[in-house]
């Protein structure tokens, strides 16, 4: 246990770098996804299940996807070498092939075949040319010049090829993959075990839903934020409760979770100022740092390892606790999850607002990008106090300061994250 604790806590110090008072947003990430390691167990599961989940094992393609050779278009499929490159071509119509029903019979020297999207081209057709552009004539199909050879023909398996992987282990499933995963026939797959996250609030001050607020409560929004986020990640959601400002009552909460989850989420309680004995109870408990990231909103954050749960101990704050989560729970479940955590795309807009910023921590405004004209531009939501859940709510990215940039002045370029997406 002590050996354990020592390497762990010397991995999260060893680091030249490493300042527990002023770590940078991407070096905490960094040190949380360095020690985080992927959920070996799996399961078969229903294709339908797997999404949000992650694949466990390849999946490989059983046969050719599409299984023939088939027409992209409604039209005429042909041989080119019989077309006119100058002048109209005139081919017998031989037959039609619909989608699902295929045209059983040769198609001749001299003939075409009247061909649906998706239906089978017999060998020998090479060509489909589109409906809109012939002449039919009684029996007989007339061709314009122009016609590119293979235009509008799919091959046999040029979506996917037999005994190739379609899909790798450690993809997560989105509706495109359950798709592609149902176009190859496959009824069942083998997907990652869901993770267990257990959440609780802290807080003396924090009332339940269903009683009338006594003077100094507020509604204990953060456990609804935390379970909607970890429940569009597809985690397995242990919600405890609020646990008051008490050593015993979190010292049995967090010995709880550690027992039934692989990670804990919690909120509040993890300041300076605020109740020092979290510190030590969390510390005794297993192995935590706590650290202050170089960031705004969610400075304090406490990040560490209790039993075999990895622990977040979040900020209170309701915009500290989505921004903190977004930056480094995700990425670390999702590593958890055993997928590649990836960053959403940050892009760069005209700022239409003078913003105030402060070099040497980063800055995650809350933002509204919104189109003026032609042009994309993004503006922040109004007042950004990080207890201001409304400024979340009407944003639609956020706006990130880097680290060392200043001032923001009316016109100029800031980067964007934008939010949709997200999990
Ligand atoms: P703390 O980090 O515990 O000092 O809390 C910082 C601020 O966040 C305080 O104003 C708390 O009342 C508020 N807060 C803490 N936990 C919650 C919660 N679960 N829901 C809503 N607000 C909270
Ligand atoms: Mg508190």
């Amino acid at each position: 246990m002590n050996a354990q604790k020592d390497s762990l806590l010397q991995t999260l110090s060893c680091a030249d770098d490493y300042d527990p008072n002023s770590l940078p947003v991407a070096r905490a990430r960094q040190l949380i996804l360095s020690l985080i390691a992927p959920v070996t167990a799996h399961e078969r599961a229903f294709v339908r299940l797997g999404l949000n989940r992650v694949l466990a094992e390849d999946v490989i393609a059983p046969d050719n996807v599409p299984a023939h050779d088939n027409s992209a278009m409604d039209g005429y499929a042909v041989r080119h070498a019989e077309l006119d490159a100058s002048g109209e071509t005139r081919l017998r119509i031989a037959g039609t092939a619909y989608a699902g029903r295929s045209f059983e019979g040769a198609i001749g020297p001299g003939e075409a075949l009247r061909i649906m999207t998706g239906a089978i081209v017999p060998p020998g057709l090479d060509s489909i040319v589109i409906q809109e552009v012939v002449r039919v004539d009684g029996d007989c199909v007339v061709i314009p010049p122009g016609q590119r050879p293979g235009q509008n023909f799919r091959h046999a398996g040029e979506d996917l090829r037999a005994g190739q992987p379609a899909l790798q282990a450690g993809k997560l499933l989105r509706p495109a993959e359950i798709g592609l995963l149902a176009s190859l026939g496959q009824v069942e797959v083998t997907l990652k075990r869901r993770l267990r996250v257990a959440v609780f609030s802290t807080g003396d001050e924090l009332g339940a839903l269903g009683n009338r607020l006594q003077p100094g409560q507020v509604y204990d929004s953060n456990r609804y934020t935390l379970w909607s986020m970890l429940q569009r990640l597809g985690c397995e959601i242990l919600d405890m409760g609020v646990v008051k400002d008490d050593p015993a009552a979190l010292e049995a909460a967090l010995l709880e979770a550690a027992s039934s989850s692989d990670a804990i989420i919690t909120s509040g309680g993890v300041s300076v100022g605020e109740a020092d004995f979290i510190r030590e109870l969390m510390t005794r408990l297993g192995e935590v740092a706590f650290w202050k990231i170089a960031m705004k909103p969610g400075r304090p954050m406490a990040f560490g390892k209790i039993g075999d749960a990895w622990l977040f101990g979040l900020p209170g704050n309701p915009v500290a606790v989505m921004v903190t989560f977004y930056q480094f729970v995700r990425p670390a479940l999702l590593k958890m999850m055993g997928t590649e955590p990836t960053s959403l795309p940050f892009f760069q807009v005209t700022c239409s607002a003078a913003l105030k910023k402060a070099p040497g921590r980063t800055e995650f405004l809350r933002g509204v990008l919104y189109q003026d004209q032609d042009v994309w531009r993004v503006r922040p939501t109004g007042a950004q106090g990080s207890g201001i859940l409304r400024s979340m709510s009407d944003a639609n990215c956020f706006i990130v300061l880097e680290h060392e940039r200043g001032n923001v002045a009316v016109g100029e370029l800031v980067s964007v994250q934008a939010m949709e997406g997200l999990v």
